[in-house]
């Protein structure tokens, strides 16, 4: 498995050399690439020194455009430029509708009529899905990492939000490999946070982070332990952030200015927007802020809004955040005073009325040190650093979630998920398996990873076997599993028979490595076989049900069909077995299994219940009635 591969530190086959990688941050409203360079992590910048780059993407017949520039045709050609791409990532054409009249507000442009699940936005460059323009993004912020670093670069670490699922997760790597960028690893936004403060080798604790974007407020709540990072909760608001801020400063101009909103028109509401977002940034720094806006040739507007203003405005805003982090303690069954560090993230945490009512909040200091747009970024950076192999104290090894599911192969060549893929490591999952036949005294377990249905498409991982536990009926005995991933990625594995506390174990070792690129592969594998894999799941349901039967009626015959049966029912019965012993091998479809089950218990049926009679009538020879009424 690749955790456990990247679980050895430092192992880089050539040490005295440097390899590059780059963090990345892909933003909702903005992105960013950072890299590690002497030892020092930081984002960088494009041509004109500016670090952001607005996730905006503009087409043209011709040209893909991407950030501020991209951003210039907003107002002007809407349709084709696509902003806050990132809340359609992973989502359906269903999602969608469900969701479409919150997004309408904030997704101006078309979508393209289509059979298949994926959205599509209509453009002029043709129809594009999420994946697609998340994909230009990351082909700019690349670009700006080789010209920073040449053409060694190795990899790239790309952040995505804790709560994010894993189609959500499997669209940002679908849109990393468009990009042509080899993905190292997926981190959660908030672990790369704490990550940039070094928390990771910090003593264990409870660490919060307060993200506040553009037009999303995350909060997560995660316990670290032994370098790694548990995410114990996550809450926020996908509709909540500097945006609204935005919204609520204009108004208040709109208000001051006496004009009455309808009546302007969508570019003059645009500009009011801009000197909202501006006059809200820089009193981040100074005591007020001026305003000038004109609105028509003949009416302008020129005003100051002081802190004390914004803070009357905003002030609503921010305590919805602050019952969203109490919503998220709870959810994590945390008190606020066991939170050892606040971390501050994203653009809208320079706001320092949001930095007061936080600090009010929490019982610990705030981390505020790195620039809150692009700590994000340099986690990113700093892990992937460590991922290639540069950094040989190897005291970075976070693996905060499992790449792949880790399962049990059961009868029928069935993989069983014990521990399905993102779960956050270390993790400890038990489940109660049970015998197949009478009289089994031991069990071979047989350990695999992967997200298929049947074994044989997993990866094997290790065999071992449970012995010498006591005979049980079949399904009487109760096996338990335990599967346990360490901080150090290492599997273990044990099984214990609950009756006679026979134990046997085994630890799966680091040399089964899979490779991203494999991950990858068979990710794509059960993507594109998941509905063929459900049916040849249940027509082995059934194969190894109807193996059942076949033993049971074999075995019931060979014991007592002499007496009990005639030639004429001998023969429909063992008619009717033949027909499932050939189904049982040649069928398809399920359907025809279960029609061949279905006939053998009818013409069955009657014998079943002379058998049973006959079982009652000889436990009970010898007895008194008497005694079997009490
Ligand atoms: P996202 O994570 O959604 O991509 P960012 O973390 O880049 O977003 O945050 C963008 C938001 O931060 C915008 O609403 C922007 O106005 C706000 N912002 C940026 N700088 C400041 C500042 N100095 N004071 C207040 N808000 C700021
Ligand atoms: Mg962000």
């Amino acid at each position: 498995m690749a955790l456990l591969q990247i679980s050895e530190p430092g192992q880089s086959t050539k040490p005295h050399e440097h390899r590059f990688a780059i963090g990345i941050d892909l933003g909702t409203t903005n992105s960013l690439v950072a890299t590690v360079r002497s030892g020092q992590a930081d984002t960088l910048p494009d041509a004109h020194n500016q670090h952001l780059l607005p996730s905006v993407v503009h087409y043209q017949s011709d040209a893909v455009i991407v950030g501020e520039q991209a951003r210039k045709y907003q107002l002007e050609d809407p349709h084709n430029t696509i902003s806050s791409i990132k809340r359609l990532m992973g989502r359906g054409v269903e999602d969608l509708k469900n969701q479409f009249e919150k997004l309408g507000d904030i997704l101006p442009y078309e979508f393209a009529e289509t059979d298949s699940a994926v959205p599509k936005i209509k453009t002029i460059a043709g129809n594009k899905t999420a994946i697609e323009i998340s994909a230009d993004i990351l082909k700019e912020l690349k670009q700006r990492g080789e010209k920073t670093l040449g053409d060694e670069l190795q990899g790239a670490v790309i952040t995505v939000p804790a709560y994010f699922d894993d189609a959500q997760r499997q669209a940002t790597k679908d849109a990393a490999t468009l990009a042509g960028i080899d993905v190292l690893r997926l981190l959660n936004e908030p672990t790369a946070a704490a990550v940039a403060y070094g928390l990771d080798s910090a003593a264990e604790g409870i660490v919060a982070v307060y993200d506040l974007g553009g037009g999303t407020f995350d909060i997560s709540i995660m316990q670290l332990k032994k370098g790694v990072f548990e995410v114990l909760s996550t809450g926020g608001d996908s509709a909540l952030g500097g945006d609204d801020f935005d919204h609520a400063i204009a108004e208040w101009i709109i208000q001051q200015a006496d004009i009455n909103a309808a009546s302007l028109s969508p570019i003059a509401l645009r500009q009011v927007l801009r000197e909202a977002c501006l006059a809200k940034e820089i009193l981040s720094e100074k005591t007020e802020a001026q305003i000038s806006i004109h609105f028509t040739e003949s009416k302008s507007w020129h005003g100051i809004l002081n802190r004390d203003d914004l803070n009357k405005l905003i002030d609503h805003l921010i305590k919805k955040t602050l019952k969203s982090c109490r919503r998220a303690l709870r959810d994590a069954e945390v008190e606020k005073d066991q939170v050892m560090d606040v971390v501050m993230v994203g653009g809208s945490t320079r706001a320092l009325r949001v930095r007061e009512l936080v600090s009010g909040f929490f019982a610990a200091e705030l981390k505020v040190d790195i620039d809150p747009d692009r700590v994000v970024a340099i986690g990113a950076a700093i892990q992937a650093n460590a991922l290639v192999g540069n950094d040989t104290e190897g005291n970075l090894l976070l693996m905060d979630v499992l790449p792949l599911s880790l399962g049990l192969e059961t009868m029928g060549g069935l993989a069983e998920k014990i521990i399905s893929r993102n779960t956050p490591i270390p993790v400890s999952r038990a489940q109660d398996f049970t015998t197949y036949k009478d009289g089994q005294t031991a069990m071979a377990l047989h350990i695999v990873q992967g997200e298929r249905e049947l074994v044989n498409d997993c990866r094997s991982l290790a065999r071992f076997e449970l012995r010498g536990f006591p005979p049980h009926v079949a399904g009487a005995a109760r096996i338990r599993v335990t599967f346990q991933v360490d901080a150090d990625g290492l599997l273990s594995v044990s099984a214990s028979e609950e009756v006679s506390g026979i134990e046997a174990s085994v630890e799966v070792k680091p040399s089964y490595g899979l490779k991203d690129s494999e991950i990858e592969a068979m990710l794509k594998a059960s993507m594109e076989n998941a509905g063929e894999d459900k049916d040849a799941r249940s027509l082995r349901e059934q194969q190894v049900e109807a193996d059942r039967v076949l033993e049971a009626i074999d075995s019931a015959m060979a014991d007592d069909a002499a007496e009990m049966l005639s030639a004429d029912e001998t023969d429909i019965i063992l008619k009717a077995r033949s027909a499932l012993e050939k189904a049982r091998h040649t069928a398809t479809e399920t359907q025809q299994l279960k029609d061949a089950m279905l006939n053998l218990e009818k013409v069955s049926a009657d014998y079943v219940a002379k058998r049973m009679n006959a079982s009652v009538q000889k436990s009970m020879a010898g007895h008194q009635v008497e005694e079997f009424n009490k």
